[in-house]
């Protein structure tokens, strides 16, 4: 089955708005050479402060801006009231975002966000019409206790409890192990693969294996232009969420280009 890759470049709490906007003319014009067929689906998921700045300059008149896609890095599940700090998946609509990453370990870790919380979030986001990227991964003492599978299983399970086989076919699931996020230690491609292909055998079972077969899985951990072709050429990995490497233009756009040569 082929599934389209996604270069997804999670940008964190990093750029003010004027860094983001020539960091995504950046990207703009380098995938403006290709046709969006060719182009993986190329996400990037500014602040929100900044989606402002960025998603108005995606448009349909043919200068390549309407190949990148806008993420928000966080929602919430209501529509709107009394959650100050919060933000609603109408708002990131509105403010022109078609992804939204949830459940990411850095979002678990330091702001409480629990496996209950990331389903009700994916249940609003798919509800609003947009598309989750549902991050799930193991601690480096989980993976030495020899318990990631049976921790993901539990975080992907729990994620997608309650959507309709069409909802998780159309939704994203990102495995980033704990230990790769921001340490220069990728995860060995045919233990991502391994553990991906593991994710989506849950799918199979908590879903049905049409779904399993459709669901994008993207890898995320140091991911750099460097390790993005070995791991795109494995066969259950689509794509990649990307963080530091997402930062720059030209390391981004590398990973792009190498993954257009492996996959697409
Ligand atoms: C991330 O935070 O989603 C991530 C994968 O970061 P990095 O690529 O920097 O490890």
């Amino acid at each position: 089955m082929s599934r389209k890759p996604i270069i997804a470049g999670n940008w964190k709490m990093n750029l003010l708005q004027s860094d983001a906007k020539a960091l995504f003319e950046g990207i703009k014009n380098y995938v403006q050479d290709f046709s969006a067929q060719d182009l993986p689906t190329v996400v990037i998921a500014p602040v929100f402060t900044s989606l402002a700045a960025v998603a108005p300059e995606k448009c349909d008149c043919g200068c390549g801006c309407n190949r990148i896609s806008v993420a928000g890095q966080n929602c919430h599940w209501e529509k709107s009231g009394a959650y100050t700090g919060e933000v609603s998946v109408e708002m990131l609509a509105d403010a022109g975002c078609e992804y939204v990453i949830i459940g990411h370990s850095e979002r678990r870790q330091y702001f409480g966000e629990t496996d209950e919380m990331i389903n009700k979030k994916a249940k609003a986001i798919l509800a609003g019409g947009l598309i989750p990227i549902i991050c799930c991964g193991e601690t480096l003492e989980q993976r030495e206790a020899g318990v990631t599978d049976s921790h993901i299983a539990s975080q992907i399970k729990a994620a997608l409890e309650g959507l309709s086989e069409e909802q998780v076919s159309g939704s994203v699931i990102a495995y980033e192990p704990i230990w790769a996020i921001g340490t220069g230690k990728t995860c060995d491609a045919d233990e991502a693969n391994r553990v991906i292909a593991m994710i989506r055998g849950v799918v199979a079972e908590v879903s049905s294996q049409s779904a399993a077969d459709a669901v994008r899985i993207l890898y995320g951990g140091s991911v750099n232009p460097g390790s993005i072709s070995e791991q795109m050429s494995k066969s259950d990995i689509d794509g990649a969420l990307v963080g530091g490497a997402s930062l720059k233009a030209d390391s981004f756009n590398e990973i792009i280009a190498n993954t257009m040569k492996v996959a697409v």
